[in-house]
């Protein structure tokens, strides 16, 4: 369907995020932009000739922004064929096995795996997404794509000589313009697989760019053992066995947090990724460092790591966000599957009206995208989703229903910039 001039569109639920519910609601758009909101009597009817694109009973709400992920490895359950069955023993058993699937992995693969993690976004809801890429040239993938959000530029390393060629390579990528609509961010992968100095290097080099960081922090309870102690699984099996065995770190004497902080490291607007294992020292740093935290609450189930402290976030006032992480930990790049989970995982710490901001408004805010995207009222972008589910509940009862379990199979329709996306286009 053409969508061009001015349309009205009109749902049974209208969910701007940024004011309430409002049943029977229409939005008004003109050339891409939203012009009004409001219930659709008083809506329709103001123009002349207007198109009006009825959803009948349906929820119309702003899309999905999916804060962390990695969509090279969308194809990992082809590359390993076992992937959804196996059970870790530990984080170190599940990275060392990922590292082994990957090795075996050409590079080719990694653009079409990109290309398809972009199709899967498309189709259950998601308008921005904070996609971390370690393959460089996967990148390319996102030429002609309309997903916004942030391209996160992933390093890694422990050899000073090939991190200076690392250095160089990304460098010389983030000074152009990122593909797509995306825009660029720098990805230094965690404490554990960097040395303390690259991480550095790159801190500052994001700083003089510009550019917002995403960083793997306080994930494993390995991680904090290697960062404090200097010791534990990832010293005596990670290292040795990705040849970095004469490269082990020295203890620091600090937490993950603590010794991104000692650095200054982390900067406002930074994406933290996951923060399981934070002590609520770590959490009042978070909290005064301005960075936001990326919950990805059924990877850290899958692998065994625990929970975040998202009662503690809260009550610090630490700005929260949801991802899915990749198909290595992950059994679908669906927000709305990663709401419901988290749902039943955090209780009452998240209640369905916060989950749901936090899917779509603070995660578009997370991803530079404030404003534009998160929010369905006049100023903003015509971004938006449709979910038409077999039967919808009273007003008083959409947040709950929203937030319960199989939802992502009634997503009917994604719209960025008043144009309505298919995933199966050729162009994408
Ligand atoms: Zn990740």
């Amino acid at each position: 369907m053409a969508v061009a001039g001015t349309v009205i569109f009109r749902a049974r639920y209208l969910l701007p995020i940024v004011g309430p519910c409002i049943e029977n609601g229409a939005l008004r758009v003109r050339d891409g932009r939203i012009v009004d909101v409001g219930e659709a009597g008083s809506i329709l009817g103001q123009g002349d000739s207007e198109n009006v694109v009825d959803f009948g009973d349906a929820v119309l709400l702003p899309p999905m922004a999916n804060a962390h992920t990695h969509l090279e490895l969308t194809h990992l359950p082809y590359w390993d064929a076992f992937a959804a069955e196996r059970e870790y023993a530990s984080f170190t058993d599940w990275l060392l096995h990922l590292i082994g699937v990957l090795r075996g992995v050409p590079q080719e693969e990694f653009g079409f795996s990109l290309h398809d993690g972009i199709r899967r976004l498309l189709r259950c809801g998601t308008g921005a997404v904070g996609d971390i890429v370690s393959r460089l040239s996967a990148r390319n993938a996102y030429e002609n794509c309309p997903l916004r959000g942030r391209l996160f530029l992933e390093a890694l390393g422990t050899d000073a000589d090939l991190n200076r060629q690392t250095f160089d390579i990304l460098h010389k990528i983030l000074v152009d313009k990122a593909p797509g609509a995306m825009a660029y961010g720098l990805a230094p992968h965690s404490i554990y697989t960097l040395t303390l100095e690259f991480l550095q290097q790159l801190s500052m080099l994001g700083s003089r760019l510009g550019l917002v960081q995403s960083i793997h922090v306080a994930e494993s309870p390995e991680e904090t053992t290697l960062v404090r102690d200097g010791c534990g699984p990832f010293a005596e099996r990670l290292y040795p066995q990705v040849g970095w065995g004469g490269r082990i770190p020295p203890a620091r004497g600090v937490s993950p947090v603590g010794l991104l902080n000692q650095h200054d490291i982390l900067r406002p607007g930074d994406l933290l990724v996951h923060g399981v294992q934070v002590s609520s020292r770590d959490i009042a740093t978070i909290a005064g460092r301005g960075v936001y935290v990326v919950l990805c609450p059924r990877s850290n189930h899958r692998i065994g790591i625990g929970n975040a402290p998202v009662a503690d976030y809260r009550t610090a006032g630490v700005p929260l966000v949801l991802g899915t992480d990749s198909m290595a930990s992950c059994d679908s790049l669906s927000l709305w599957d990663e709401v419901a989970f988290a749902r039943q995982c955090f209780g009452d710490a998240l209640d369905p009206g916060t989950l749901l901001n936090m899917a779509t408004y603070e995660g578009a805010r997370a991803l530079g995208l404030a404003g534009e995207m998160g929010g369905l009222a006049p100023g903003y972008g015509a971004h938006f989703q449709v979910l038409q589910p077999s039967h919808l509940p009273r007003a008083g009862q959409l947040e709950d229903f929203l937030c319960s379990a199989g939802r992502t199979g009634d997503v009917k329709a994604l719209y960025l910039d008043g144009k309505p996306c298919n995933p199966s286009s050729a162009s994408l």
